[in-house]
C-alpha cells in the first residue's frame, strides 16, 4: 500500500526552543494502519538485509523498533541515557549542539558477528545514529543497515554514517 506518511506528521514551529521545527510522529503512532505500514516497510527492508538483532536509541527509537522486531521474530535492545541500564554497559559520549550527551547498552545485548538494523524516528545531525553505531560496533555486532521514519536532509547527517545503508519513509 502506498501511504501519504507526511499526513500523519504533526509540524510544530519553535519547538523545543524558538527557530525549530519540531516533527512529531504521534499522529502517526495514533494510527494504526499508518503505524503498521511504516512497521511493515522497515521490517521488509530489515528483512532484506538479513537482520538479526534490532537497536534502537531512547526513546522513540524504541517506539519505532519494537514492533519490527517483533514482526521479524527477532530480538530488540535498547541505548538508554545514563543511569538506566541496571548491569555492565559500554558507554559514547557525543557532541550536541549546545553540550554532550551519552547513550549506554548493556555488555550482552548485542552478540560478536549479529547483523544489526540501527532504527530510530528521525535523523537530524546524525549525532544519535553515529553513537548508537559505535556502541553496537563496540560489542562486536556488524551494522547491516539503519531505518527511520524521517530524515532531515538539510543537516547533512547521512554525511556521517556514509559507509552505512540508510532507509527513510520521509524526507525534509
Ligand atoms: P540527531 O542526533 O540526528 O541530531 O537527532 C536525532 C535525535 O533527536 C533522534 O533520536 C530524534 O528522536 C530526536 N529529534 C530531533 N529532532 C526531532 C524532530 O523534529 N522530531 C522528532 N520526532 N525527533 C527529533
Amino acid at each position: 500500500m502506498d501511504m501519504d506518511y507526511k499526513k500523519y506528521i504533526a509540524d510544530v514551529p519553535d519547538f523545543p526552543e524558538p527557530g525549530v521545527m519540531f516533527r512529531d510522529i504521534s499522529p502517526l503512532m495514533c494510527d494504526g494502519q499508518a503505524y503498521a505500514a511504516a512497521t511493515d516497510e522497515i521490517a521488509a527492508y530489515a528483512k532484506s538485509k538479513g537482520t538479526e538483532m534490532i537497536v534502537g536509541p531512547e526513546a522513540r527509537g524504541f517506539i519505532v523498533g519494537c514492533p519490527v522486531a517483533y514482526k521479524l521474530g527477532v530480538g530488540f535492545a535498547p541505548a538508554r541515557k545514563k543511569g538506566k541500564l541496571p548491569r555492565e554497559t559500554v558507554s559514547v559520549t557525543y557532541d550536541l549542539e549546545y553540550g554532550q550527551a551519552s547513550l549506554y547498552m548493556q555488555t550482552d545485548a548485542v552478540r560478536p558477528g549479529q547483523k544489526v538494523l540501527v532504527v530510530d524516528d528521525l535523523m537530524a545531525t546524525g549525532g544519535t545514529l553515529a553513537a548508537t553505531i559505535k556502541l553496537v560496533e563496540e560489542l562486536g555486532g556488524i551494522v547491516v543497515g539503519t531505518a527511520f521514519l524521517i530524515e532531515l536532509t538539510e543537516l547533512g547527517g547521512r554525511d556521517k554514517i556514509n559507509e552505512y545503508d540508510m532507509f527513510t519513509l520521509m524526507k525534509y
